[in-house]
């Protein structure tokens, strides 16, 4: 009997190129979604033939901007993964959306053909900075996408991004608790870093230093009425993305196209594994161990000290370092102030 595998579904097109984006994505007005459609059910047929009817407990179209699929595209993918796998009746399908590409009908489109959560990139709630950032949508076209969501009963996820050039402690208490007003059950806050060959790495910005970064950062958590419970993600307690955490926990998951990756576990063996067939390779259980303590210790609850997992931790530094790490019963998870310098400790927290 095969392992259940949370299932991650890569769409790489977009409608433009945002300033800030160094992610694999297309900007295409007019993509090959055939062909696109037909890769993506060679890739889950293979896995199916390899796992058999596997239990499927989460489905995450990421991207890229997986709303501007056409509604067709996205049922022959449906079809696909309901013809070879046996998805769980509470499976969580999440979608990712761009607000300028998904209007009522169809979102309920979406919804009708099994999507149960709509993750929406807002990004700001001024124009200017949408401008800035490059998005084609404003403010109102995301605040009518989450109400659309929310009133056909989808659970909600808003995307965010802080530490813009303009952007100061105060800007950043203002925007949680304009945030706040929404109403939202998941938020997700990312921190504005600037990529070499982008139109933003181009213009020399002055951008906020790291220690005022840390200040927003921790301005987030003071203000936001939703727990954090990830280094970028907060949320009502029972709202967490399942898809995330059970990746972050160490469950395997299958990357279906181009630019989506996989850890695959089949008969007690790890494999690494790149979608769009580009990678099948098994991997150790010391660098299986080391991944999960590094997705783990980014989330509140810690990673699990199973025996693979301790193995690898440096227990002598972590006891010399408790105001970053801290054990408790079966977890270790880091405190807020080792959550501000994870990728520094990372390094010593392994042996
Ligand atoms: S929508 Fe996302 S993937 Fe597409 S260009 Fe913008 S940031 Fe990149």
């Amino acid at each position: 009997m095969n392992y259940p595998h949370n299932i991650y579904i890569h769409v790489p097109f977009c409608i433009s190129k945002c300033n800030y984006c160094a992610f694999y994505s297309v900007a295409c007005g007019n993509p090959d979604w055939d062909k696109y459609a037909k890769d993506i059910c060679n890739e889950l047929k293979f896995w199916a033939d390899k796992f058999g009817g596997i239990n499927i407990p989460t489905i995450f179209f990421g991207g890229g901007t997986p709303s501007l699929m056409p509604i067709q595209v996205f049922e022959q993918i449906m079809d696909c993964l309901n013809q070879f796998f046996v998805i769980d009746d509470n499976c969580e399908i999440t979608l990712e959306s761009n607000p300028k590409t998904l209007d009522k009908n169809k979102l309920a489109d979406f919804k009708s053909l099994g999507v149960n959560r709509l993750s929406v990139g807002v990004q700001s709630l001024n124009d200017t900075e949408l401008q800035f950032l490059g998005r084609k949508h404003n403010v109102n076209d995301a605040l009518i996408l989450l109400e659309n969501a929310h009133n056909m009963g989808l659970r909600v996820s808003a995307d965010f991004i802080y530490g813009l050039p303009m952007h100061n402690v105060q800007s950043v208490i203002y925007l949680c608790k304009a945030i706040n007003k929404l109403g939202l059950k998941h938020v997700s806050m990312y921190e504005l870093t600037i990529e070499k060959n982008t139109p933003l790495g181009k213009m020399n910005l002055k951008m906020p230093t790291n220690d005022e970064m840390a200040d927003m950062y921790n301005a987030i958590s003071d203000n936001l009425i939703l727990p954090r419970y990830e280094v970028s993600n907060y949320a009502v307690l029972g709202e967490e993305c399942k898809h995330n955490q059970n990746i972050w926990m160490g469950q395997p998951y299958i990357g279906i196209g181009r630019a989506a990756a996989g850890r695959i576990f089949v008969d007690n063996i790890w494999y690494e594994e790149m979608g769009n067939f580009e990678k099948f390779e098994k991997i150790d259980d010391t660098t299986r161990a080391t991944e999960k303590i590094i997705t783990g210790i980014r989330t509140i609850r810690g990673v699990m000290l199973s025996d693979d997992v301790a193995n690898q931790i440096n227990f002598d530094w972590v006891k010399k370092h408790n105001d970053l790490i801290v054990q408790s019963g079966d977890y270790l998870h880091a405190t807020p102030k080792g959550m501000l310098i994870l990728d520094n400790i990372i390094l010593d927290l392994i042996k």
